[in-house]
């Protein structure tokens, strides 16, 4: 008798067992001294631990360099609360001009060539590209059509992927990458059945939606599109994602959701 308890046990047990989702590093690992979002240090952090993926945010500035920084404005509104002084919007000025304020972390803004330099250290971690809303389509043509040539001519073709809120982006993403390269759509509107139709990855919605639909996630392992989920922090929502069966989680706190991730699946 006891022996089919423990059998039975743990049968329960495998079954509970989930399967297991990827970590990616929301703007890299920058919970950590020295580091800081969209830092140079936080991709190389994201490197150390042995993440799937860090993700960071690119925009082009006015004359035309592309820089890893989340904007609209620098220094980012977001993190600066209250704090009364003079900001710059990051699409509108030169490089130049947004190198005079240096990131939280005392790092020049980096550029997505010196990303990609620092990318190119390590052989685990991608790179989960985030290309931002341009004021024309022009403007994303331009961006997509840079950052790809030059993740090209870096070698990493097979080390990055993209996302984008604007559909357009990820259309341009998919004439212009190679073929076969990871587009995810963010913005959270469009069901699985039209994110299918628009020949991309998968989808890579915010916390909320999916909790609201979390049938779009099976709807989307059986249509083959991948699920990530941005950006989950608190242990209950970790777990429940996890339970979910998502493939990536996009998160502020890899290492709980590293730490939860063994504790919970096989
Ligand atoms: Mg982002």
């Amino acid at each position: 008798m006891k022996k089919i308890v423990t059998v039975l046990v743990a049968a329960m047990v495998s079954v509970a067992a989930f399967a297991q989702p990827q970590v990616i590093a929301h703007r890299g690992f920058h919970a950590t001294k020295g580091s800081c979002r969209n830092s140079i240090e936080a991709l190389k952090q994201a490197q150390k631990m042995g993440l799937y993926g860090s993700e960071c945010d690119i925009n082009l500035t006015k004359d035309g360099v592309i820089v890893v920084a989340h904007g609209g404005l620098h220094p980012d509104k977001i993190y600066r609360k209250g704090e009364d002084i003079p900001r710059l919007t990051i699409q509108k000025s030169t490089y130049e001009e947004l190198l005079t304020i240096p990131l939280e972390n005392g790092e020049p803004m980096p550029t997505l060539e010196q990303y990609l330099t620092q990318l190119k250290k390590s052989k685990k971690t991608k790179l989960i590209i985030e290309i931002k809303d341009h004021a024309t389509p022009e403007r994303e043509t331009e961006i997509v059509q840079k950052t790809v040539d030059m993740v090209a001519k870096f070698g990493l073709n097979d080390m990055v992927e993209y996302i984008a809120f604007r559909p357009w982006v990820c259309f341009e993403l998919k004439r212009l990458a190679p073929e076969g390269t990871p587009i995810a759509y963010l913005n959270g509107d469009y069901n699985p059945a039209y994110v299918k139709g628009m020949g991309i990855a998968g989808i890579d919605y915010k916390f909320d939606v999916l909790k609201k639909k979390p049938h779009w996630i099976k709807d989307c392992h059986k249509r083959g599109l991948k699920v990530n989920v941005w950006t989950v922090d608190a242990e209950e929502k970790l777990r429940w994602v996890i339970e979910q069966g998502v493939d990536y989680i996009t998160t502020d706190n890899p290492v709980l959701a590293t730490k939860l991730i063994k504790e919970m699946c096989k």
